[in-house]
């Protein structure tokens, strides 16, 4: 029989690498809480109408990428692909509007899209969101871009790219709608220049066709009129106030007219932030205002703007830029015994020294005393208690410091406060 294996497009995240998204979530909770976001505890999975509703079911997300299952009680239910229609529904569904506006809120986990598996791209993957609702201040946009950004600092991210847009409002957006489809049909190759979907974006969704990654597409689409040329007063006042605020915090920023979301809900600001380490899959970060979410999934008017990151992201940029962000926790002290007796007086031991608060690991394997040594090296511990027939007899335990090879025989209760102080002279 065959040994199963992880289903495609997911992967474990090992012990050489979980401690990085410790930090990274570390860092983020951090950062959550000197904004002033509160964190939300969302289900993985949800109605399934929350995502068509709430994503909008022209996107490749409703149409090709949800893990949407029958459960028991005859209820469609979708794995979540993404936070945000959540987080507008808990909103909603917890009456957050009573409470003083707005309303920040953060959260992080797994979210699952059926898509082609490739380097940064999974099927189960990690995102970080982030969402401010209640309030249409365009510094609220800002405020979330920075939330992002300040996180990446803190990480010690560089080189990081943000690009802006905006897509208008249900009022401006019909009108860039018509001038696209103009451009496109009077295009040499016409409409039927371009691919197979693109064409059939192009009634439905025209202005996902900006967002297609195939070549041709990209070409035909090259020189299409801007978006912002045909912003209304108020989304045009909106997005200088957004550019005028990027300009004074410290990041790259550029407008980039292509950047779009082709649903009604979503409005105004767009925005990606792009790590040049991840190649094609090189968008760490994307997000954006949804003014009328809330009254697609059936609530009232309630303004919204937020991002989400992907953590695997995340950290092939750390790791792609070389960032040093600490190292993977150490075990301060193995301890190695000769026998059941000195077993049992290990683990007490153990039990002593890991409340002075050190780390602390052991044989349980009974193996050779040779093998325990050579085991406690591998793991990269700092000292090795040894506890032999000569130590039991004697009460004192036998220390070896592993960095200086240096050994001594220390009474037994002194060799918390032994070990304590030739680890600060290694600090120091
Ligand atoms: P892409 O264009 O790369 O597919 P997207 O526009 O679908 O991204 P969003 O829905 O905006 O992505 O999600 C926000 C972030 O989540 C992305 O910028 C990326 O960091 C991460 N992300 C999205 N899909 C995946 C995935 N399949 N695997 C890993 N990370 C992902
Ligand atoms: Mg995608």
């Amino acid at each position: 029989m065959e040994v199963i294996k992880a289903p495609r497009g997911t992967r474990d995240v090992l012990g050489d690498e979980s401690w990085k998204w410790a930090h990274v979530l570390d860092v983020c909770r951090k950062t959550a809480d000197d904004f002033g976001y509160s964190e939300v505890l969302l289900p993985i999975f949800e109605h399934t109408e929350l995502f068509s509703r709430g994503i909008g079911d022209t996107t490749d997300v409703v149409e090709k990428e949800m893990y949407t299952f029958i459960d028991r009680g005859d209820r469609s239910i979708t794995l979540r692909p993404e936070l945000t229609a959540s987080m507008v529904r808990s909103y909603l569904e917890h009456e957050m509007r009573r409470m003083p506006q707005p309303v920040k809120l953060w959260s992080a986990g797994p979210m699952f899209r059926y898509e082609r598996p490739q380097k940064g791209r999974y099927r189960q993957f990690w995102q970080i969101d982030f969402e401010i609702l209640g309030v249409s201040n365009p510094m609220s946009d800002l405020e979330t871009i920075d939330t992002s950004m300040e996180i990446y600092r803190r990480l010690g991210l560089t080189n990081l790219q943000v690009l802006t847009n905006s897509v208008g409002c249900p009022k401006c957006r019909p009108v860039y709608r018509e001038a696209l489809k103009s451009f496109i049909s009077s295009s040499p190759g016409g409409l039927g220049g371009l691919c197979e979907t693109c064409q059939g974006r192009f009634d439905r969704n025209p202005l996902r066709i900006l967002d297609c990654k195939i070549p041709r597409c990209k070409e035909l689409t090259e020189s299409a009129p801007s978006m912002i040329d045909s912003l209304c007063d108020e989304c045009r006042e909106h997005f200088d106030s957004v550019t005028r605020g990027l300009s004074r915090i410290d990041a790259d920023v550029r407008i980039d007219n292509r950047l779009v979301r082709g649903l009604d809900y979503y409005t105004k600001t767009a925005y990606e932030i792009l790590a040049g380490e991840l190649g094609s899959q090189n968008a760490v970060c994307g997000g954006g205002r949804y003014d009328n979410l809330s009254e697609a999934i059936g609530g009232p008017h309630v303004p919204g703007v937020g991002f989400a990151s992907g953590i695997e992201r995340i950290v092939l940029t750390l790791e792609g830029q070389g960032v040093y962000i600490g190292k993977k926790p150490e075990i301060d002290v193995y301890i190695v015994t000769a026998s059941v007796d000195a077993a049992i007086e290990a683990s007490a031991l153990a039990h002593e020294l890991r409340s002075v608060g050190l780390a602390v690991d052991l044989d349980y394997a009974r193996r050779a005393m040779k093998a325990q040594m050579k085991h406690a090296s591998s793991i990269g511990a700092s000292f090795v208690c040894i506890i032999g027939g000569d130590e039991m007899a004697s009460g004192a335990i036998g220390v070896k410091n592993m960095k200086s090879g240096e050994q001594m025989s220390v009474p037994r209760s002194e060799t918390a406060a032994r070990i304590a102080s030739w680890g600060e002279e290694m600090v120091k």
